[in-house]
């Protein structure tokens, strides 16, 4: 049966599927970090839904208040009306979002994907500013859709400028360090004060706290100091994209509290569903310039995920898992530094919170001039092909997916914790031979 439906899978499905092809596996069941495959086999996973499953699958109190109100009788579906459960998710949502912001925010449903409000803040800077450019940076990732993509790092549009993201290890001054993260915000003061750079002040600014899909990078909070002073010097609003890093992940419960920024826009999405799609974006009430109706969608209102948010929003906060996650995922990543000190093909370990990645490259280059030894992304697929084998998924990424991701949920206990690295540090061996 397990064969069958992988091969149907292969044979019916898009040649655009992904995961399933690096990890051919069939979930049946989940709970917490553990997924349970068709054939019986158990994975401890940390793709965790690419970074949604704050509280792991199938958490007793989501599936409570799922159930709550599938047993209420309540509406699935009611466009963007008031409810009670949508009124119970803002309320919870408010309450966790930066004292600075939620003082004088609103919130605007989008949906459901995180690119889909992406797409929502980048139309509301440009309504409520009437210009059209965008300052984004190299490596981000804000989603597929045409404006989330062009907001990527891949950017096309021609209203977009793109940006040097401060980078430690792959440094693009060839310095790193806090010297590479202040040459990288001068490079965008000059950009903007000199007349003669062709960008002029531009709707917005967008850009990733930690960039995940670029490969784990933490921004410096420096760095992120200077994008918010920059960007307030110009009334350019600051947009944080925070679907990602949300909800308690780097180690803060939004990770922009780590460097005390307050941005102007917040995107959310990812865990603030608790595991069933959700999005919105929050700003400053001052930017509301919609016309009502100005920007729509059908499914706006998914009454299911606000109650399974509200829930693991809640959680969240009342369990301190933010501070769980900062002092687990420091020590992981301690144990990780210490993995590659005696593994030459681990170029770098960084992340921030329960936001790991583990760089893997080729040591023996022969080209003298390389800043960092090139990344080895078959080396990652690799080792991701031999955690799989030793029941652990973990996800890949970087420019050229060649660092390995661990995103494992918040509810991680310390046990977990060892045994993750325990069959990462097998696996990593294993590859290496
Ligand atoms: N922004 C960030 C920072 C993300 O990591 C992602 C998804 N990985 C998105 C936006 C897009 O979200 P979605 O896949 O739900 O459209």
């Amino acid at each position: 049966a397990l064969e069958g439906i992988l091969r149907r899978q292969s044979l019916r499905e898009s040649a655009a599927r992904t995961y399933a092809r690096s990890l051919p596996i069939v979930p049946v069941r989940a709970r917490g970090l553990t997924i349970e495959g068709a054939d019986g086999r158990r994975y401890l996973d940390c793709l965790s839904g690419a970074g949604t499953l704050a509280l792991g699958h199938n958490h007793p109190v989501v599936l409570e208040a799922i159930k709550k109100v599938l047993d209420s009788g309540a509406p699935l579906h009611v466009l963007d009306l008031a409810t009670p459960v949508k009124d119970a998710f803002t309320t919870e949502l408010f309450a966790t979002l930066p004292p600075a912001l939620a003082a004088d925010a609103r919130v605007q449903f989008c949906g459901p994907a995180g690119t889909d409000a992406v797409e929502a803040a980048l139309k509301l800077v440009r309504t409520a500013t009437g210009r059209s450019g965008l300052l984004s940076f190299t490596g981000a990732y804000h989603g597929m859709t045409a404006g989330a993509l062009d907001a990527s790092g891949g950017a096309t549009d021609v209203r977009v400028t793109r940006l040097p993201y401060p980078q430690n290890y792959r440094c693009p001054f060839g310095v790193g360090g806090e010297r590479g993260a202040e040459l990288a915000a001068r490079w965008t003061e000059n950009l903007l004060d000199d007349p003669k750079s062709g960008v002029t002040t531009p709707a917005g600014m967008i850009l990733e706290p930690v960039q995940g899909e670029g490969g784990v990078i933490p921004a410096p909070d420096a760095w992120m100091r200077r994008m918010r002073a920059v960007t307030a010097a110009r009334s350019i609003p600051l947009i944080a994209d925070e679907v990602q890093t949300g909800v308690g992940r780097t180690g803060a419960f939004w990770a922009v509290e780590h460097s005390g920024v307050v941005p102007d826009v917040m995107v959310l999405s990812k865990a603030i569903g608790g595991s069933l799609p959700l999005a919105v974006i929050v700003y400053r009430s001052e930017l509301d310039a919609w016309e009502p109706g100005a920007h729509a969608g059908t499914f706006r209102g998914n009454q299911l995920a606000m109650a399974a948010g509200a829930a693991t929003l809640a959680y969240v906060r009342e369990n301190r898992l933010a501070d769980r996650a900062a002092t687990l995922g420091a020590r992981m990543l301690g144990r990780l530094q210490g993995l590659a000190a005696a593994h030459p093909c681990i170029g770098d370990v960084r992340g921030r919170g329960l936001m790991i990645g583990v760089e893997l490259v080729a040591p023996d280059t022969d080209d003298p001039d390389a800043l960092a030894p090139p990344v080895d992304p078959a080396l990652a697929a690799t080792v991701q092909r031999e955690c799989l084998d030793r029941g652990l998924i973990v996800e890949l990424g970087g420019r050229h997916s060649g660092v390995v991701r661990l995103l494992p949920p918040l509810t991680l206990s310390d046990e977990q914790a060892e045994a993750v690295l325990d069959r990462f540090a097998d696996a990593l061996a294993a590859a290496e031979r």
